[in-house]
């Protein structure tokens, strides 16, 4: 088992030298040649039924080489036997559920707020057939019932940074299979696989993918649970296009550096950021205060790249000022993103129930980038100074002070 930054270099490129080439083939093949027809017929059955390969991939909604290649790396990063990619981090949640509620006849999810808003709303509207009990972090096993299918959590949690404790989520779900949502921290920071997580998901969107041009997901997890995976992706059509786990592959090899980079800079933000007089509440794993459980530095490596705060003023008008950093959902990416989770990536989830969750309405997520942290910080003062504080210029001695127009 190599270290972390290695087997990002190098995990998933096992076949590589064999056939003679540097980077990963892209293979956009729909079909494969079976000239022999029960030989065909039997890798078909063996797909469809969850095998991870088989002597012909037959059909892209069952098996391809190029994202199975950054499935083998995600998984060596992850600590587990097996991982299972999607077309989306929503079509992962979708397939982990439907495969641990549906296919096992367990139709009762256990879920700790706050979730990311999609994952939030999918459980609640009934669409995949689930009923969701909303529990504290440590009413978790108060929740489960022999019903319960699956147990629902995010740690560092989009979009306030809430920690909890997987362990003692794995210890209260009592057997029920845990889904730990690990986009925001990636597998450079934690590994809730072995602190007993069943499936570790990611939106691949974020960090994985790390330079905003791919839509993906992927859950990591044992070859038991993969199976069950890998049948609901083909059923269900959710497959990656294999150009995403391609550009995926490659954004592993990155993935630490860009992690421990931008993550350095989070710290240094979130630090100023909690002595400005623009914001009130700033959330960061790294602040005083923020991991009462002790976490960071056991379970968690690092307190990771994305904070949130509070501002005084409206919070539209403080990301009208911003210049450098970009006003979009998402995260992960190298740029700096801030975006205004009550208006946009937890709309959906109901007002009160986002209040109560520790997500006010005034809060704004802000995901750290690669960009000098001078140039993003001399931009967050300025929107968060206010129009009147900033450009107003101190009245000089021969005439009254004025108000001048700046960037
Ligand atoms: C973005 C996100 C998702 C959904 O992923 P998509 O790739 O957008 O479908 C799920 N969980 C978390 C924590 C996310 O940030």
């Amino acid at each position: 088992m190599k270290r972390l930054r290695t087997t990002a270099v190098h995990g998933g490129r096992d076949d590589l030298a064999d056939l003679g080439v540097h980077a990963p083939p892209l293979d956009l093949s729909t079909t494969y040649p079976v000239p022999d027809q029960a030989a065909g017929g039997r890798a078909l059955q063996d797909l469809a039924e969850g095998a991870a390969h088989a002597s012909s991939p037959v059909y892209a909604r069952l098996h391809n080489p190029t994202t199975a290649r950054f499935e083998r790396a995600l998984a060596a990063l992850e600590g587990t036997a097996a991982a299972v990619a999607f077309g989306s981090g929503m079509a992962a949640v979708t397939a982990v559920v439907q495969a641990a509620c549906a296919l096992a006849g367990k139709p009762h999810v256990v879920a700790v707020r706050p979730l990311y808003g999609g994952t939030d709303h999918l459980l609640s509207n009934g669409l995949l057939g689930v009923r969701t009990t909303y529990a504290a972090a440590d009413r978790v096993a108060d929740a489960v019932t022999p019903g319960t299918g699956l147990v629902v959590v995010e740690t560092p949690a989009n979009p306030n940074l809430d920690l909890l404790d997987i362990a003692s989520i794995v210890r209260q779900a009592g057997g029920a299979p845990v889904v730990v949502d690990n986009t925001f921290a990636t597998p450079v920071l934690q590994n809730p696989a072995a602190l007993g997580a069943t499936y570790v998901l990611h939106s691949a969107t974020k960090y994985l993918g790390g330079h905003g041009d791919v839509l993906g997901g992927v859950v990591a997890c044992d070859e038991a649970h993969a199976g069950p995976l890998r049948q609901v992706r083909a059923l269900t059509g959710a497959v990656l296009h294999p150009l995403g786990g391609y550009l995926l592959h490659r954004g592993l090899a990155t993935l630490p550096l860009r992690v421990e980079a931008a993550q350095r800079t989070a710290v240094e933000l979130a630090r100023r950021l909690a002595a400005h007089p623009g914001t009130g509440l700033v959330r960061h794993p790294s602040l005083p205060g923020a991991d009462p459980a002790g976490l960071v530095g056991t379970q968690l490596r690092g307190p990771g790249a994305v904070l949130a705060f509070t501002t005084r003023e409206d919070p539209a008008a403080v990301v009208g000022r911003l210049g450098l950093v970009t006003p979009a959902v998402s995260l992960g990416s190298v740029d700096t993103l801030v975006e205004h989770p009550a208006a946009l990536t937890h709309r959906l989830v109901p007002g009160a129930e986002r209040e109560a969750s520790g997500v006010p309405a005034n809060l704004l997520r802000l995901s750290v980038g690669l960009e000098d942290v001078e140039d993003l910080w001399e931009d967050l003062d300025q929107a968060l100074s206010g129009p009147c504080e900033r450009n107003y210029i101190k009245p000089s001695s021969s005439g009254p002070g004025k108000l001048v127009q700046t960037g």
